[in-house]
């Protein structure tokens, strides 16, 4: 074995066909991706509501890049905390109707601040098995003790509280990333009561597209406690970038005190903060948008019916279509771009070996005719 095998180590990622390629993308983010000089119907992205490439979102970062310039220059507790962030912060703790918000560059970062900041050594993170990387990562750099749970399964989240050491802390994603499916977050807080635990819900999936106007999981369940932790992340439904967490105005101060990829990384340009303004309140005022949504997954559902493959159960705008094999999902993803559209195949360790997956992204942004596409596209597809 040598440090420099990584022709070998690429190698042997092909063979299980697991060698990711990027393609490089010629249209801004939405429905119609332009690759290497092809257009292609995109259901790949994250922008479930179409606010990536919304004027009104592009000109408040015109303008606040005007305004503002465009770097912080420093970290947030030393001097980039600009009015923007401020501002920012105060809108989504009003939005969210927690306490206090507290703005982070991205969600893998926010993430990574939190875990460790509730739970150390001597302590017990408690992490459904099909939480994001993110959350995964965070847990193992808390240095607690990590017991990763059955997905979904309240007893053996209730096990597994009933013998933690130390101070407890719940982690679930709110939609999980892959499945398209909720925690069962009323059940899960009950939990966490119970057993004087904490709760922490990323809501990567979930924000801007559940629940009252867009305010997430929390709202849909209709739940409010000072034992939630909410992160929300703002590169997907709010089409910006960035990410905020929420709770209990101490719960948040002492994240700001302690977590280290909070303190140690400069703030994000403040025009990105004007940018998520405008994003926040087209969400606010969405609900055509997420009706749209509800529309064009109700349309995928009646045509997944007549479907070799099972299309999961999800109330949101992840719709995943499991294929099984490796190669298998490779092949459909293929067979879907040459008839123009793009449904990235989804393969290990993203999910379980044996359950790799088209997932397909639903956004307000698409048309009817564009769900038209995808579904004879799939149905053709199947028929092959
Ligand atoms: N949590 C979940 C559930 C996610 O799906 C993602 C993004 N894929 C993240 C966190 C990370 O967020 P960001 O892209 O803002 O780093």
């Amino acid at each position: 074995m040598s440090a420099l095998d990584f022709r070998a180590r690429l190698a042997a990622l092909a063979e299980q066909d697991l060698l990711r390629t990027r393609a490089v993308l010629d249209a801004p983010c939405g429905p119609h991706a332009e690759v290497d000089g092809q257009r292609l119907l995109s259901f790949a992205g994250n922008d479930y509501l179409g606010l990536a490439a919304h004027p009104e979102v592009v000109e408040a970062l015109r303008e606040g890049a005007a305004r503002w310039g465009v770097g912080a220059g420093a970290s947030h507790l030393v001097s980039g905390h600009q009015r923007p962030h401020e501002e920012l912060e105060q809108a989504f703790a009003r939005f969210t109707g927690l306490p206090r918000a507290l703005f982070f560059s991205t969600g893998y970062m926010a993430n990574l601040a939190v875990l460790p900041a509730l739970a150390g050594r001597g302590d017990t993170v408690i992490a459904d098995r099909l939480n994001h990387a993110s959350l995964v990562d965070a847990a193992l750099l808390s240095r607690a003790t990590v017991r990763r749970v059955p997905h979904v399964d309240l007893t053996a989240f209730e096990r597994a509280l009933a013998s933690a050491d130390g101070r407890k802390v719940v982690v679930v994603d709110g939609v999980f990333s892959m499945d398209g499916d909720l925690a069962p977050l009323p059940g899960l807080l009950a939990l966490c009561e119970r057993h004087d635990a904490l709760l922490v819900v990323d809501d990567a999936h979930g924000f801007g597209v559940l629940g009252a106007q867009g305010r997430g999981v929390l709202s849909h369940f209709g739940l409010a406690s000072p034992r939630i932790v909410y992160v929300g992340t703002l590169g997907k439904a709010a089409g910006v970038a960035g990410a905020f967490v929420a709770g209990d105005a101490d719960a948040i101060e002492w994240l700001m005190q302690t977590g280290r990829s909070y303190r140690y990384t400069t703030a994000a340009p403040p025009a990105l903060a004007c940018a998520l303004q405008a994003s926040l309140r087209l969400i606010e005022v969405g609900d055509a948008l997420r009706a749209r949504l509800a529309g064009h997954r109700a349309q995928l559902a009646a045509a997944a019916a007549t479907l070799r493959w099972p299309l999961l159960p999800s109330d949101t705008a992840i719709q995943p279509v499991v294929v099984g094999g490796n190669a298998d999902a490779l092949a459909l993803s293929a067979a879907l771009r040459r008839r123009g559209l793009w449904v990235p195949a989804i393969r290990p360790p993203t999910v379980p070996a044996g359950s790799a997956r088209l997932r397909i992204s639903l956004s307000a942004a698409h048309t009817g005719t564009d769900l038209d596409a995808l579904c004879s596209a799939l149905q053709e597809a199947s028929d092959d």
